[in-house]
């Protein structure tokens, strides 16, 4: 390169990366991660690092649905493991990366999701990519039946498998139902959807779409990310509280949202386990979850089990945010889970209202803008936690107010 002297139509690459952030910045999406340091003990507080200060805020839009993360229970068994095992895993499962932690924490998922098998992954994303591209590369003639709200994760692993795919409206059955029909019985499928589909708030009606894959032969795959530890009475997911898990072929969930921890899993039968296991390069060729973070999401998932108290609270807390959110004139969009999401219907101003809320009001919620969710849809998502208090939303509430006459967005319709 340093005796190149050309100066003819050879590749800028500097130049080709800031053009494309410029873009997002036109429009106003591009990204900015709020630097944060969350208080264990002070849970929904973080002190915020801003322009050189820090500051103490409240956080909306955690994932960490529960406040698990900081549950005094799950902190004593990490810091036991990490005693009694060192930091890192040590390498992939195979070569010396399984601990006891990952065992127990396996047949503690199998157990929630009352299947024969569970197998770990290093997050859900990789549980839904390999999970799905290994089925679909290794079947022969599979086809997958898609919802169109589909997560990331399953697109990339769907994509990757080269298999061919339909993509059905969402929630939508009758639409599944004419999607599946166009393939014989005998040909491999697989309906993939979620339970709870975290933008919208809404959940998929899924003993009706189990009905339909099993009238035409059909496995189902079942993103439970959302949901696990939060729905069914022992938090194995809106599939429990349905009474359906069962009749389910594949349970998918994570440990990083409510659970608190980090990492992915899948649940099944004992063969489709072992042959993910066996077969699946994001399962073989990463290294394992650290022992310590296996101690932790299963004394979370423990927990969670025999706790329905506080699954009822968190349901009490969203349902009280959305009534005030309401009565207030705010636009809540009709979420019939504990996500409460607020309608803008513009980047920039979605974005002005989150940057004036941390600013003016020490209050944290990301904006959602494209691709995350359609343009005209930007919105700011609230997730409210069983230990969100009265005050904390006292102060939500006046603050959104606020921000929303002064810059003049919409009101509720
Ligand atoms: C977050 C998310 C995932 C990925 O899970 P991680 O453990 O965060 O990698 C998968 N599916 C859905 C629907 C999600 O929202």
């Amino acid at each position: 390169m340093e005796n190149s002297t050309s100066e003819d139509a050879a590749v800028d690459y500097e130049e080709y990366f800031a053009d494309q952030i410029s873009g997002l910045k036109k429009e106003g999406r591009y990204r900015v991660f709020a630097d944060l340091e969350r208080q264990a003990g002070n849970f929904p507080r973080a002190n915020c690092y801003i322009d050189g200060e820090i500051r103490e805020i409240t956080v909306w839009c955690s994932n960490d649905y529960m406040g698990m993360g900081q549950q005094p229970e799950v902190l004593a068994a990490m810091h036991e493991a990490i005693d009694k095992c060192g930091a890192g895993a040590g390498g992939t499962r195979n070569i010396s990366g399984t601990s006891h932690y990952h065992v127990l924490l396996e047949k503690e998922f199998a157990g929630l999701h009352q299947k024969e098998a569970a197998l770990l992954f290093n997050s859900g994303w990789m549980a839904n990519m390999t999970t799905l591209s290994t089925l679909g590369a290794m079947i022969p003639g599979m086809v997958f039946i898609s919802d169109e709200k589909n997560h990331n994760s399953m697109i990339e692993g769907i994509l990757h498998s080269r298999a061919e795919k339909k993509i059905f409206k969402h929630n939508d059955v009758d639409d599944l139902k004419s999607k599946l029909s166009h393939y014989d019985r005998d040909r491999p499928k697989i309906v993939a959807f979620e339970s709870v589909y975290s933008m919208d708030g809404d959940i998929a009606p899924i003993e009706k779409i189990l009905d339909i894959a099993d009238e035409r032969n059909a496995m189902t795959f079942l993103d439970e990310v959302h949901a696990v530890g939060m729905y069914g009475i022992h938090g194995g997911g809106v599939a429990e509280r349905d009474g359906v898990m069962d009749r389910v072929t594949i349970i998918q969930g994570t440990m990083a949202k409510a659970f608190g921890v980090v990492g992915g899993y899948i649940a099944g039968s004992n063969a489709m386990c072992d042959f993910v296991r066996s077969y699946g390069s994001g399962f073989i060729f990463s290294s394992s979850i650290p022992p310590g973070v296996a101690a932790a999401a299963l004394a979370s998932v423990r927990y969670l089990k025999e706790h329905n108290e506080l699954r009822e609270r968190h349901q009490e807390r969203a349902a009280t945010l959305k009534r005030r959110f309401t009565e207030a004139g705010i636009p809540v969009l009709p979420s019939v889970s504990h996500i409460v999401p607020v309608l803008v219907g513009d980047a920039a101003l979605c974005k002005q209202a989150s940057d004036e809320l941390m600013e003016k009001h020490n209050i944290y919620v990301q904006p959602i803008n494209y691709p995350t969710v359609p343009r005209g849809a930007e919105r700011l998502r609230f997730t409210p936690t069983p230990l969100h208090t009265d005050a904390d939303m006292d102060h939500l509430l006046n603050s959104v107010l606020e921000v929303w006459g002064r810059i003049g967005l919409k009101a509720a319709a």
